[in-house]
């Protein structure tokens, strides 16, 4: 087969492998669609990725075969630009270059100007007419291939440079004469043979072969690697090697090269933006030693810059270029990033791919194109990530400002807040309430930290996983949150901290980056999200596109309302107990808990029955004629105990039980191992009297809404942690016989449901058993992960990240959803459940109901909705479109 294609000039470009990036790279296929469609591009050739593979597997060998389509191609080159390789007196140079099939940028290795030794440097001077232009080309080539290909420091050649420069007093490259250069090129060559033990390759066949090895060789580097493991590519890919005839941007005043994009990458604005250099070669540009001028006048004039725009310098060159613009954009149907050479005047087009974006640029550009005609509607759905929304959302630090970074933790809530620390949720809610910006800092948090947490302007842990209470909870309020910061160490006593080094205490301003996981020392300026009009576009046009539902995880009326703005379609999840930890209600709930007989217990029920109906009916106010899952009680009794003895004694005021009694009735609850110990539907099986006063509490308020808004809510009343079919069928009869109750009472009924959580791996396999009892099924998947794989939600985040970083996960399965493992007992549970009730409700309300990789799959078995906290509820609509696309 062939594995060398050749584009530019006269080329054919008509083989589909070709413009295939699998085949021959992102690089190599998109010069041949540019060269096919008749843009400007240097003539070359393209080895494709298979023979890196083959090279790498067949121990670095090169067959007679490529070489002879390699030489064919070289050909080609020197056919087109009417020079040959090697000619001493007009050569022909190239550069090699990889070429993935998707960009690593940085990460593999190039050669310029390939093609120089003693003979054709002065063809290169007579034919160019400059001999400074070839003798730095000269030194530029050994200096690369010196690194690139004979692996030598590139240190000894740049000290070379600077001893050369200091003795003859000159201070820039740009000071440097043909003499000077070839005078260094000798120390150059030198350095070379010294450290080579035989002198610097001569023989342009064996400079290009060298190359072209370097380039396969460079697919496994150790950086290359560690960018690979990094990005999810996969080893087997290989790199394709380009080879293409030089231009030259650096033959004097009318030369130039430069990097551009389409429009703006950061605001999606329809404007030219770039960068370029008179009289430079292609790392001048990116290296940063010159500063490079603007493209547009438009541009220059706003930034005030004096040296003169391409389009006011090189007006010709620049109209041609922006004509390329078009072409490029007509034909890719997207924003693009390209390099190019002006060479005497004349264009050259070097690369050309779709270019990277910020969120807002990308909801622009998609709105716009579509409006532009350039594109269609599904189009632009599938042009924006969703998990990119996320930086539009919140607001984020000004990338301008600077940042003194303390450490960083795992970015468990995106958006910045900057506040005072505090260490305690208490302390949190007072200094909040005189009017103070804190940061709650905790080891962990605990469900009793709610008011902090909702006090304070963002959360940071030195404990806990993505999925940790902090991290669930912060999400589903919109705070930011970083968690399992290990720097992180707090001492209570004396109201300090430290984060790695520093030293830190109660009241110092500390800013917290919930997108990338950084703690920093003072304030950093934040930026206001700006949920500007694309946004509000691209979201209808997801609705409209969409099969899934998209419900939130909420449980305050201010959340319920936060989500509906932002889409919402009904709750999925409201969990009651963070109702039941408020600190008004805290002591009641304990009352009810060391209770030790029925009566006592619903004497402590009694008080919480009114609070618990209000709680809900604030909820199906804003939610009316939308469907709700309201969870009954879910979390091990152990949680709530009290732990102080100021709690010890305030409880004792409060229930006249002595203080010893009640330590003695903690001691018998306490438990090794909560998560799996006396929580979800075992409370109710046990306490039924707990469910029963929630169910009330549920049914009232909503017969009252009923009454007063005309429309009721649906509630859903699900229970969690069923193992069999008969814990359901004793809970669900508890229910009904509450709903029949208070309609009797109220006179009036509304519609409902009993179903329950899939959230561990028994009640997945009895999945078709348990849908007798259930009208609906909701996935929990951190618990159903957590029971699945063994591993404890709260305390992974120690050993989950070198799992990851070893490919033993591929993401963390507590963010993304483990699809092959966990993703079997959703599909056999969603069959088995369809099997014994044909209109069963599906859904999901894990915290991998937001994730967008794990939203593909729930489509894919059918799930009727997702539910995801608030603030994730618009990237779940876009993922859910994207999915059913
Ligand atoms: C779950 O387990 O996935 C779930 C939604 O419940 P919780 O996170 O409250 O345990
Ligand atoms: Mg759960």
């Amino acid at each position: 087969v062939q594995t060398v294609y050749t584009f530019g000039g006269s080329a054919d470009h008509s083989d589909e492998r070709q413009k295939d990036k699998t085949v021959t790279g992102g690089k190599g296929a998109n010069l041949a669609e540019m060269a096919s469609i008749g843009l400007p591009v240097p003539p070359g050739f393209t080895i494709t990725t298979e023979e890196c593979v083959k090279y790498l597997q067949e121990g670095a060998e090169f067959g007679e075969e490529l070489r002879a389509q390699v030489a064919g191609a070289l050909k080609h080159i020197e056919a087109t630009v009417g020079k040959s390789f090697g000619d001493a007196s007009d050569p022909l140079l190239v550069s090699v270059r990889s070429g993935a099939r998707v960009s690593m940028p940085g990460m593999m290795d190039t050669v310029l100007n390939l093609g120089l030794n003693d003979d054709t440097v002065a063809g290169l001077a007579s034919a160019s007419g400059d001999a400074r232009f070839a003798w730095d080309s000269y030194r530029r080539f050994i200096q690369m291939y010196a690194d690139v290909v004979l692996g030598l420091d590139h240190g000894l050649f740049e000290e070379a440079l600077e001893i050369a420069k200091d003795e003859k007093g000159l201070y820039a490259d740009t000071e440097m004469e043909a003499r000077d250069w070839k005078e260094l090129v000798a120390e150059y060559k030198t350095i070379a043979e010294k450290e080579l033990g035989h002198p610097f390759p001569q023989d342009v066949t064996e400079q290009l072969w060298g190359a072209i090895q370097a380039v396969f060789d460079s697919w496994d580097s150790d950086r290359a690697k560690v960018y690979r493991r990094l990005n999810d590519i996969p080893a087997h890919w290989g790199t394709a090697v380009n080879v293409q005839a030089m231009v030259f941007g650096n033959m004097g005043a009318t030369s130039a090269t430069g990097v551009a994009f389409t429009r703006d990458p950061a605001t999606g604005e329809r404007a030219y933006y770039g960068e370029y250099l008179i009289n430079a070669q292609g790392e001048d540009v990116v290296a940063g030693i010159r500063t490079p001028q603007y493209l547009t006048k438009a541009a220059r004039e706003k930034a005030n810059a004096k040296p003169l725009s391409m389009e006011e310098a090189m007006p010709e060159a620049y109209g041609e270029l922006a004509r390329v613009f078009d072409l490029l954009e007509h034909h890719y149907k997207d924003m693009q990033d390209i390099e190019f050479t002006v060479q005497q005047g004349t264009l050259w087009m070097l690369q050309t791919r779709s270019g990277k974006r910020t969120a807002k640029a990308a909801l622009k550009m998609a709105v716009d194109m579509v409006g532009e005609g350039l594109i269609d509607e599904k189009t632009a759905i599938l042009r924006v990530d969703p998990m990119a929304l996320d930086q539009l959302l919140h607001p984020t630090l000004d990338p301008k400002a600077h940042r003194d970074i303390l450490g960083t933790g795992l970015p468990a809530s995106p958006g910045a807040a900057s506040g005072k620390i505090v260490l305690d949720a208490d302390t949190a809610e007072q200094w909040s309430g005189r009017g103070e910006k804190v940061i709650l800092v905790r080891v962990e948090t605990s469900p009793e930290d709610i008011h902090g947490m909702h006090a304070a302007q963002g959360i940071l842990t030195a404990r806990g996983g993505m999925t940790s209470h902090a991290a669930v909870v912060a999400r589903g309020m919109g705070r930011p949150c970083v968690s399992g910061a290990s720097t992180v160490s707090i001492d209570r006593a004396s109201k300090t901290l430290r984060i790695g080094n520093r030293e830190l205490k109660e009241g110092d301003t500390i800013t917290i980056d919930g997108a990338n996981g950084q703690i920093m020392a003072g304030e950093v300026r934040t930026i206001e999200p700006e949920l500007a009009g694309d946004f509000g576009v691209l979201m209808e046009w997801a609705d409209k596109h969409r099969r899934m539902r998209v419900r939130t995880n909420a449980e305050t009326p201010a959340d319920c309302k936060m989500a509906r703005q932002f889409g919402a379609e009904g709750i999925g999840l409201c969990r009651t107990e963070h109702m039941f930890f408020d600190a008004s209600r805290i002591r009641a709930v304990r009352q009810m808990i060391l209770a030790e007989d029925e009566k006592t217990r619903r004497a402590a029920l009694d008080k919480l029955l009114p609070e618990q109906r209000a709680d809900f009916k604030a909820i199906f106010e804003v939610m009316v004629g939308l469907p709700c899952t309201i969870r009954l009680l879910d979390p091990p009794l152990h949680e709530f105990l009290p732990h102080e003895d100021a709690d010890f004694a305030d409880l004792a005021d409060a229930t006249g039980l002595g203080v010893d009694h009640l330590k003695r009735r903690a001691g018998e609850l306490h438990e090794f191992n909560p998560m799996l110990g006396h929580r979800g539907c075992r409370l109710g099986i046990t306490f039924p009297e707990i469910y029963e006063m929630q169910a009330r509490a549920i049914f009232e308020a909503a017969c009252e809404v009923a009454k007063t808004s005309g429309e009721a809510p649906i509630p859903e009343v699900m229970i969690p942690l069923i193992a069999t079919k008969r814990e359901l069928e004793i809970l669900k009869a508890l229910v009904d016989k509450a709903a029949a109750e208070v309609f009797a009472a109220q006179g009036i009924a509304v519609d409902y449901l009993v179903g329950t959580m899939i959230e561990l791996p028994r009640a997945a396999l009895m999945a078709g058993e348990i849908a007798e009892e259930g009208a609906f099924f909701s996935f929990g998947t951190n618990d159903l992960t957590q029971t699945t794989l063994g591993v404890s939600r709260d305390d992974s985040a120690r050993f989950l990240a070198p799992y990851v970083e070893k490919g033993i996960f591929p993401r963390d399965p507590f963010v993304s959803l483990d699809i092959e493992g966990v993703g079997q007992l959703v599909e056999l549970a969603a069959e088995r459940g369809r099997a014994t009730r044909p209109d069963i409700k599906l859904g999901i309300c894990g915290e991998h109901g937001g994730d967008p990789a794990s939203i593909a799959f729930y489509e894919s078995v059918g799930l009727d909705y997702v539910s995801a906290s608030p603030y994730r509820v618009p990237i779940a609509r876009l993922a859910a479109a994207q999915s059913s696309l």
